[in-house]
């Protein structure tokens, strides 16, 4: 397909934008530069009208939300997080799918008042637990969470899990699931109204996309 309008669209590098280019493809959009080897931020594609523009995973829904970027793929884990007022989340992608779990060592006790954990997810986590009616203290990392409960930082952590090797590798386990996770489309809201026949058309060739791979 061609696109008149033009369209900026936020991603992150890795395996968002690895699992998003078979997608995008198939919408007829190829980017020019390939990001792990370029060092540019904004991607020209095959398309004259639409560009990528490459960002940090948790900041995609703050692009969209002002307008910087029309559309974005962001994870669900950072939609939950940061919350998606002020954007639309019209297509979940079904890339980047992994949960967002309670992990700790196998004979961790999730009973006790005053529970510790570590986490990069502190509003998620805040929720599950109020959730539970339980009282915990969150301590805020930005990676690596699977040290915290090793070193006597936390009791647990919550954190994304895919196949478990990672926790595993470091004797730990997951306990609790709190969601599944995956990418989804996200429009601002201008862009929605001012730009619908091109947005409505990517949306239907990405849905096609989606269900076919
Ligand atoms: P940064 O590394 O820049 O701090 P990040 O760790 O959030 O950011 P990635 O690890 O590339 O960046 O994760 C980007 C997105 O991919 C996450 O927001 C999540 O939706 C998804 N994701 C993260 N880890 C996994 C995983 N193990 N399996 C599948 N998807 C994942
Ligand atoms: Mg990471």
């Amino acid at each position: 397909m061609e696109f008149t309008d033009s369209l900026t669209i936020a991603l992150s590098k890795g395996r968002i934008f690895e699992q998003a280019l078979p997608l995008l493809a198939h919408a007829g959009i190829e980017p020019r530069d390939d990001p792990e080897s370029s060092r540019k931020l904004i991607l020209e594609t095959n398309q004259p009208h639409v560009k990528l523009v490459i960002i940090r995973a948790s900041d995609v829904p703050t692009y969209v939300q002002y307008g910087a970027a029309d559309l974005g793929v962001a994870g669900k884990d950072v939609l939950m997080e940061q919350g998606s007022a002020g954007l639309y989340e019209p297509l979940d992608l079904r890339i980047a799918r992994c949960r967002m779990m309670v992990a700790g060592v196998p004979e961790a006790d999730l009973g006790p008042d005053r529970l510790r954990i570590a986490t990069k997810y502190v509003a998620s986590t805040e929720r599950h637990f109020a959730a539970k009616g339980q009282q915990v203290e969150i301590i805020k990392l930005y990676g690596s969470m699977e040290l915290a409960p090793l070193v006597g930082l936390s009791d647990l952590i919550v954190d994304l899990v895919e196949s478990g090797n990672t926790l595993e590798a470091n004797g730990l386990v997951p306990l609790e699931h709190i969601a599944d996770i995956s990418s989804r489309l996200v429009v601002n809201k201008a862009t929605w109204k001012m730009k619908h026949r091109s947005v409505m058309a990517l949306l239907e060739v990405l849905r096609e996309a989606v269900a076919k791979v």
